[in-house]
């Protein structure tokens, strides 16, 4: 007994720019997405989901030809809505210990790999055209920057690349009146991909808010994980903010209003 398994299989299937996406329905789940993806079993099974906003999934796609100055790294953190990413070492990257157990996670990740590392790689399947074949190797490539940014952030240089960017404003300030523009650090609410978007964490009401810029608000929380912005503190005690003290308390013509 044997079946062909050969007819079964799909390959890179690119769903229409028209369909509705998952984004529709939960704005939660980040945007770049692989929507389902057989980790067991290479690409076989992965359908590739469309960025709903084409407005900047264009920009997204980058042509080797008219830039051919800079690294991939540095093109994709100068994106707009990249600001909370810093710059990854290439010896970071390079390191396979560093990118351990990320194949499973990531398709096309040697291709993806090549791009981050400004590698020339050949093409990945001849039924695909430029375009697709480009557009599911960013996505590739973002989706496995990000695992190894959320990892790099945990080391040293990394910790104090982002110590640079939260002197500089680019995580945003807590909007919170009493925490009086304090500023924040990305956090993710979970460490593993395409569950939820990413936010920002207040150290002086230690709570968590969503990020000002709507493309900001699309990025993967798992890009920074969970732990990075209690470890920032652990490491930087000194700029750890006093709690906030001041809450505010609701008044009717002056009055406190009772609570029940
Ligand atoms: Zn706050």
């Amino acid at each position: 007994m044997h079946k062909d398994k050969g007819d079964h299989h799909e390959r890179g299937v690119v769903r229409s720019r028209s369909e509705p996406t998952l984004k529709d329905k939960s704005s939660s789940i980040p945007s770049t997405s692989f929507a389902a993806i057989d980790n067991n079993n290479n690409d076989n099974h992965l359908f590739y989901e469309e960025e709903s906003e084409t407005s900047c999934e264009d920009s997204y796609v980058r042509h080797f030809d008219e830039e051919e100055d800079g690294s991939w790294i540095s093109w994709f953190c100068n994106q707009k809505g990249n600001e909370f990413f810093c710059e990854v070492d290439d010896d970071y990257i390079l390191d396979d210990f560093n990118r351990s157990g990320l194949r499973n996670q990531v398709p096309f990740y040697d291709y993806a790999l090549d791009l981050i590392l400004d590698v020339e790689s050949s093409d990945i399947d001849g039924s695909l055209n430029d375009h697709e074949q480009n557009s599911l190797i960013e996505s590739a490539a973002e989706m496995l920057y990000g695992l190894i940014h959320a990892r790099y952030i945990a080391t040293n240089k990394g910790i104090s690349d982002m110590l640079e960017k939260y002197r500089n404003f680019d995580f945003g300030r807590c909007p919170r009146v009493n925490c009086n523009k304090q500023r924040c650090l990305p956090v993710g609410e979970s460490d593993i991909p395409r569950l939820t978007t990413v936010k920002i964490y207040c150290p002086k009401c230690e709570d968590l808010y969503s990020p000002q810029s709507r493309h900001q608000e699309q990025i993967d929380g798992a890009y920074f994980g969970t732990t990075f912005p209690h470890l920032f503190f652990l490491t930087y005690g000194h700029l750890k903010p006093q709690k906030a003290s001041q809450n505010y308390a609701p008044k009717i013509f002056g009055f406190k209003v009772h609570k029940e």
